[in-house]
């Protein structure tokens, strides 16, 4: 039990403080009193590789006051000093003062810990307590099939708890390797091999597009109608209003279109998990919607529809097989950046095909675009945070670096 208990104290902090780093991280992105390099030291304290565990010294060192500085990092003692400082206030903020845990309002229980019995109708459960031998029984409101491990939940100010009984979807184990895709509006993304998911996908999405924006504008049109008839014809207006701008019929033709797409979003990220079981993937952080966000002539509404569901599906899916992490990051220049002698440059990318300037390496756009996305998994001077001119800059020099040697 004690076992258990401390794992379950242990993961609570663990979360605790990756909550705390997140905000954070979020809060030095936008803190303006820092030059790069300062922003750059900040974030490699704050660092967690993808695979493999945190360097927690990083974390204390912000605590202790302890010197630690990583390559590549470009700033003298007294500047590591201040960026230190500046984070120790700004955890202080977030975490309010010192970590706290509140007191326990749920505990774990594996399935030795527990016994459940029942007489006539009712059942019970008899949950093991800090007293050799002694159960205390609760008697339950319903009759459930009980096993594996439970979550026992103290309801407050009832003299009641509640049972919580995993029954997650099948989730299925971790798979192994890394895959990095990127997002499309002709397919519903391509991954690091080329391959294209679900090329019905650009055809739906196009249609309820131009349904979108046909609607629109012959619906803008009555309502002009509806406004001049206002003062002339009150009877008229009204019926038009009535008739020709209600919201059923277009509610009813929304959801079909929007079926489509979600059952071809689906049947891709379905196709993803079972040909290449991933253990991490890679795509691109869609909080900041940039390039192909505009996306080529579909409707700016069906756009943003488009990627906030891509992304729920994403998430959810990576949930029931178990990927790890999911990774978002960074893709500014990605799709400029030649995956064979890594050279930048827009006009690398014409449309769909990819050729290098430099080298003269061709391929599939997307598919250098994901290979890229890919690459930024274990990029630890790309990270998220690392603005996009940034970027450009890191890329050019690691190509005149590569070249020097
Ligand atoms: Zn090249």
């Amino acid at each position: 039990m004690w076992k258990l208990a401390l794992e379950d104290a242990l993961y609570t902090l663990e979360r605790q403080w990756e909550a705390a780093i997140e905000a954070v991280k979020d809060l030095v992105a936008r803190h303006e009193g820092f030059v790069e390099e300062e922003k750059h030291y900040a974030f490699w304290l704050l660092y967690r590789p993808r695979k493999g565990s945190r360097d927690w010294r990083r974390i204390q060192a912000i605590f202790t006051g302890e010197d630690v500085k990583g390559q590549n990092i470009d700033l003298d003692a007294s500047g590591r000093s201040r960026v230190r400082k500046y984070l120790k206030r700004v955890f202080r903020r977030v975490l309010g003062g010192r970590p706290r845990v509140r007191q326990a309002r749920s505990f774990a229980l594996d399935p030795q810990m527990y016994r459940v019995f029942s007489t006539g109708k009712r059942q019970y459960i008899a949950v093991a307590t800090l007293t050799p031998g002694e159960r205390a029984v609760i008697p339950l409101a319903g009759v459930h099939a009980i096993s594996g491990n439970l979550r026992i939940v103290l309801l407050p100010d009832e003299r009641a708890v509640e049972i919580h009984i995993s029954l997650d979807p099948q989730v299925y184990p971790p798979g192994e390797g890394e895959v990095g895709i990127d997002l499309g509006v002709t397919e519903v993304f391509t991954d690091d091999t080329g391959r294209k998911y679900r090329s019905e996908y650009g055809e739906a999405l196009r249609e309820m597009s131009d349904y979108i924006l046909d609607k629109g504008r012959k619906r803008q049109k009555l309502w002009a109608l509806y406004r001049r008839n206002r003062e002339e014809d009150p009877a008229r207006a009204r019926r038009i209003r009535r008739h020709n701008l209600g919201f059923a019929k277009q509610h009813r033709k929304h959801g079909k279109y929007r079926r489509r797409c979600e059952n071809e979003i689906n049947r891709a990220f379905n196709e993803l998990f079972k040909t290449r079981r991933p253990g991490v993937i890679a795509y691109e952080d869609l909080s900041h919607l940039r390039g192909k966000a505009k996306s080529r002539g579909l409707s700016r509404k069906v756009s943003l529809w488009m990627r906030r569901i891509t992304k729920e599906r994403l998430e959810y899916k990576s949930c029931i097989y178990s990927v790890a992490d999911l990774g978002p990051v960074n893709a500014a220049y990605a799709s400029q950046e030649c995956p064979v002698c890594h050279w930048v440059d827009p006009q690398n990318r014409n449309g769909d095909v990819f050729k290098c300037r430099k080298c003269g390496f061709t391929g599939d756009a997307d598919q250098v675009n994901a290979v890229n996305v890919k690459g930024r998994l274990h990029d630890e001077e790309i990270t998220r945070y690392t603005p996009y001119r940034k970027v450009k800059e890191i890329l050019l020099r690691r190509y005149y670096e590569k070249d020097a040697v």
